[in-house]
């Protein structure tokens, strides 16, 4: 059975009631979490209270960097343990759990190194003045973690918060918690101090909720579904607590005639079936130019039909899918599109060996689908691929830009200057040329336009996220 673990104790949740663990692959509880309430935030609110007016809030910035670095090189050492933990949790494929432990890594690493080196600035004013900007921390950060990418989403997140000062209280998705109660472990070996990291389980509508209405939360960072976010928000307005949202997608890869399909095609499809296509900038959408469009429909069509889809430890290209609604989700969403009669180009397979009782979606082109279709515009969050075919480049632009979401985008042309134009017309907080990075990239910055979210994690740029400036003047004549 797994504990919630607060001020560096692994705890019951105060109900004493605890949730099952389901393995994706064959629909089995294995395990147990805690069923938190709003009694177990306040615990560990209060403990991360302590740590931030006690041990953590005395270190100085080069000490919190030391302690972020021996958390990193802890997490390499356990790489295995820990992918193990999230395959047989979220359903990864071996090589997709490893990623996401090693991303985990590389984050702490570069939060370590960015600690000491963040800093505010002395600004020009009247005569006689002096003036200074701080970045302090906000104090306690909330951090509200989905299912996808537990590891990855806890480092740029959690990171990033504690390499700003922060202490940190953070609820895992109630599908995904038991990498990250490991890690808070880790950290606790390495000697963060009591209540710097705490790790609360339950239900998104109970411990979720409770965690962002405690008035002793500083800031929220928030990833997960537009509609969460949406809820977060309200609450969160209430007692104006500033928040951070990641939220969904629904992001083009945008293939001009000049393109090296060569190049493009192997980084198309893995941007759809990389975990399933349960990514949040997931390339869930490719716009083709005409004169290529039945060429290079064909050839992602092959791709895909190689496709294969099993169980986790047997390491395939793609996993189950997180749980049996979310299975749900991706039928109702084809049996739409069969109804509008969008044709199915291809289709990859699940090998035998799949239990019955496991949650698997083979990966399926649809061709031909038309803007405004729900699955050209909402996010499926499973390996279906939406391809349309565009004139010219404002064409594709329009495209590109017909949904509510703005996440990330890729842009497949030889011409440079059609380059640089296409990355300043898409409306996407990153885009690719040649290349897409779904999820990728410790270094670089992410976050959403419009309904993708605001504020940015990853990268330095989150640290200006999980700080407030303060501006100090002094009168010295
Ligand atoms: P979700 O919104 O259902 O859940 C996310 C988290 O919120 C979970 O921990 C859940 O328990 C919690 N939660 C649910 N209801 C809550 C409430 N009322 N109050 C507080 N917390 C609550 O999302 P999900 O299904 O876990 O994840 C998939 C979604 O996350 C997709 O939309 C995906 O695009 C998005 N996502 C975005 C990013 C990004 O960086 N932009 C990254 C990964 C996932």
């Amino acid at each position: 059975m797994q504990l919630n673990f607060i001020a560096n104790e692994s705890v019951a949740s105060a109900s004493g009631r605890t949730l099952p663990v389901i393995d994706p692959s064959d629909g089995q509880v294995f395990d147990e979490i805690q069923r938190s309430d709003e009694r177990d935030i306040d615990a560990a609110v209060r403990a991360a209270r302590s740590a931030f007016d006690g041990p953590w809030g005395q270190l100085s910035a080069a000490e919190r960097g030391r302690l972020l670095l021996a958390l990193a090189a802890k997490v390499e050492q356990h790489v295995d343990e820990l992918a193990a933990l999230e395959q047989r949790d979220c359903g990864k494929p071996t090589k997709q759990a490893r990623a996401d432990a090693t991303a985990l890594v590389r984050y702490f690493e570069f939060y370590a190194g960015a600690c000491d080196k963040f800093h505010g600035e002395t600004l020009p004013y009247q005569n006689g003045y002096s003036v200074l900007t701080w970045r302090e921390p906000h104090g306690v950060t909330g951090h509200v973690i989905p299912w996808n990418y537990p590891m990855q989403i806890f480092g740029r997140s959690v990171g990033g918060a504690l390499a700003a000062g922060n202490c940190c209280v953070v609820k895992p998705a109630e599908d995904a918690c038991l990498s990250l109660i490991r890690v808070a472990q880790l950290a606790a070996e390495v000697g963060f101090p009591p209540g710097a990291i705490n790790i609360v389980t339950g239900y998104g509508h109970e411990v979720g909720d409770a965690l962002a209405r405690h008035p002793g939360i500083d800031h929220i960072s928030f990833t997960g579904s537009p509609k969460v976010g949406t809820l977060i928000q309200q609450v969160a307005a209430e007692r104006h607590c500033p928040v951070t949202l990641e939220l969904g997608g629904k992001s083009p890869q945008i293939v001009f005639a000049d393109a090296d399909l060569d190049a493009a095609i192997p980084v198309i499809v893995n941007a759809i079936v990389q975990n399933g296509g349960q990514t949040c900038s997931a390339g869930s959408r490719v716009l083709i130019e005409r004169s290529i469009y039945d060429q290079l429909l064909g050839r992602l069509g092959q791709a895909f039909e190689a496709l294969r889809v099993g169980p986790a430890a047997m390491d395939l290209d793609i996993g189950p899918l997180i749980r049996q609604s979310q299975q749900q989700r991706v039928w109702d969403f084809l049996s739409d599109a069969q109804s509008s009669h969008i044709p199915v180009v291809a289709q990859g397979q699940i090998v035998d060996e799949a239990p019955e009782t496991g949650f698997y979606q083979a990966p399926v082109l649809l061709a031909d689908v038309p803007v405004r279709h729900r699955v050209a515009q909402e996010e499926v969050f499973g390996p279906v691929l939406a391809a349309m075919p565009f004139d010219d480049e404002d064409h594709a632009v329009a495209l590109a830009n017909a949904t509510p979401f703005g996440l990330v985008a890729g842009v497949w042309t030889q011409d440079g200057a059609r380059q640089f134009r296409m990355a300043k017309r898409v409306k996407a907080g990153q885009v690719f040329i040649n290349n897409y990075g779904a999820g990728g990239g410790v270094e670089l910055p992410f976050g959403g336009y419009k309904s993708s979210g605001y504020g940015r994690e990853k990268g330095f740029e989150a640290l200006y996220g999980f700080t407030v400036l303060k501006t100090v003047a002094f009168k010295h004549g």
